[in-house]
């Protein structure tokens, strides 16, 4: 039994064969799960009927219920969607000038631990597969077309490089979703073997690494994955990634008031950049999270601050705004409020 959505589009002939069935019928299968964007086979009307019936116990379409819908102010949904297990994750639907870009989980819950990210605050459950990840797109598709992705909700992707990896290839396929390879952002907090794996891939996804601290100490402070990947071999892997690829690295800076800050921090930040061929940074603001009250959201002053430190050593920053805060949609707030249970 092999999972509809987990199946590329160039898999269909040689699968059908395998399984004594018409390879001819792949083109038909793939207008209906990706132009008509079937849920059920049944609804495969192209298909004969004894064929809906076969393909639906060999290549079942993820089933997933989307349990709840909160809106925020700035117009960000968060979705919560759940799959056969009854485990689930969410995902933030953001929309932008001519943009409507999906924030996608790839697990429940995270296992890297960093102090200002709730989603990490309870540890990983389990993993996604690339069906489920699909289903997650598939849930956000009802609200309207998606524009772009960005792999930043829940969970770690190059802790999960196999199935998030699929799931992106499928929704890009041109006879797929055909979702721009461009448009679709991988983030990752420093899990270093997925940098050589992803320029291997040749695809062109975008690239962006967290980083939030310009040195080992304070880095592995706020973020575990540090003490097994310092910032020395985080920084070759981005180097590597670059020259190879041709493609520029996104460095995101979580600003933390009194912790990552200073003007020093600043400096240091621009001097490790300026070891990547191709890269630039992104500052966005702490988003306040439960479990860390001590953690606070800098003032404008200081963003500002950081923001002249980095340009005045030629360093290419965006100051990014977080979307989504009165949802508890913003970037580190999304975490599983267990249905019943409190926290
Ligand atoms: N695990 C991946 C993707 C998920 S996190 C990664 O670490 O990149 C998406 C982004 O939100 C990361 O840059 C993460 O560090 C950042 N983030 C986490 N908690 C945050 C918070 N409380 N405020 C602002 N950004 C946060």
């Amino acid at each position: 039994m092999t999972k509809a959505w987990s199946v590329l589009p160039d898999e269909w002939k040689p699968l059908l064969k395998e399984r004594g069935l018409r390879p001819f019928r792949a083109d038909q299968i793939l207008q209906s799960l990706y132009r008509d964007y079937i849920s059920d086979w049944n609804d495969a009307t192209t298909l004969p009927k004894d064929l809906r019936a076969t393909l639906a116990e060999e290549f079942p379409i993820t089933r997933y219920e989307i349990l709840d819908v909160s809106e925020s102010s700035d117009g960000t949904k968060k979705l919560l969607v759940a799959f056969a297990d009854g485990e689930a994750v969410e995902t933030v639907l953001i929309p932008a000038a001519g943009r409507f870009t999906q924030c996608l989980s790839t697990q429940v819950g995270c296992g890297m631990g960093c102090a200002f990210c709730a989603s990490g605050s309870r540890g990983v459950v389990r993993s996604l597969s690339a069906d489920e990840i699909v289903a997650e797109y598939m849930a956000a598709r009802s609200f309207g077309e998606i524009t772009n992705i960005v792999v930043m909700g829940m969970g770690e992707p190059f802790a999960n490089y196999d199935e998030t990896m699929r799931a992106l290839k499928l929704i890009n396929a041109g006879r797929g979703p055909n979702l721009g390879a461009r448009h679709i952002t991988i983030s990752t907090c420093g899990v270093v073997p997925g940098f050589a794996k992803l320029a291997a891939e040749g695809i062109q996804f975008e690239l962006s690494v967290s980083l939030h601290a310009p040195n080992d100490k304070l880095r592995s402070e706020l973020m575990p994955v540090n003490r097994r990947w310092p910032i020395d071999e985080l920084i070759a892997a981005c180097a590597d990634y670059t020259r190879q690829t041709k493609r520029i690295i996104t460095f995101e800076y979580t600003v933390i008031a009194g912790v990552n800050d200073s003007r020093a921090c600043a400096e240091e930040l621009a001097a490790l950049v300026k070891r990547v061929p191709m890269a630039k940074v992104n500052l966005i603001p702490l988003s306040p999270v439960e479990h860390r009250p001590d953690f606070k959201t800098p003032d404008e002053r200081t963003m500002l601050m950081f923001l002249d430190v980095l340009m005045k050593n030629r360093v290419q920053t965006m100051l990014r705004r977080s979307r989504g805060k009165d949802a508890d949609a913003a970037c580190g707030q999304l975490r599983l409020r267990r249905l019943g249970k409190k926290d």
